[in-house]
């Protein structure tokens, strides 16, 4: 049984693709989806079509999808937002999502979506970029959002003091507070 050749080239070599005409190799394939790209003009390979149903090379492709899972996670905030804070519009939700920097966005909707309560009830000043958007949201005018950091919900918490009494008696000692 002899190895069937390409139909692009007719060269006996691995065929990797199918095309109407049959079995081609990765160089007819990439010969064939060679072309000029709908959205950025460049000859490339072309991956697939755009929204318009213009044919698109790869890097077009990627940011597309890019942008597309931004404005998702973007949705996602702005619905975590919209449940505790119904008063505040889409459109100031979205500028304070804009203060906290393209990098931590998506950190942000990771963890709203990993912690609902964090908007409400805290803690939130950490990560970072949730720190950053709480604080954007009270300047946007936030009634029911405030930053709240991990350390007051410890305080406010009714328990022993780790350090035990012995830590405030030696705060308490003179020569603490007198030492010559
Ligand atoms: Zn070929
Ligand atoms: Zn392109």
């Amino acid at each position: 049984m002899s190895t069937p050749a390409c139909a692009g080239c007719g060269r006996q070599v691995r065929l990797k693709a199918s095309s109407p005409a049959g079995p081609i190799c990765s160089a007819c394939h990439a010969r064939r989806h060679t072309g000029t790209c709908g959205s950025c003009g460049r000859d490339t390979v072309l991956v697939g079509r755009n929204s318009d149903g213009q044919p698109w090379c790869n890097r077009c492709y990627t940011a597309a999808t890019a942008a597309h899972l931004a404005e998702q996670r973007r949705d996602i905030v702005v619905a975590a937002v919209a449940v505790v804070e119904p008063g505040l519009t889409d459109d100031a939700v979205r500028a304070a999502i804009d203060a906290t920097g393209i990098r931590g966005q998506r950190r942000l909707a990771c963890h709203l979506q990993d912690h609902p309560d964090a908007l409400r009830s805290g803690p939130n000043s950490a990560p970072p970029a949730l720190g950053r958007f709480v604080q954007a949201l009270v300047a946007a005018g936030a009634q029911r959002i405030t930053l709240i950091h991990p350390v007051c919900a410890d305080w406010l918490r009714p328990r022993a003091s780790p350090a035990g009494p012995s830590a405030w008696t030696s705060w308490l000692q003179p020569n603490v507070f007198f030492r010559k």
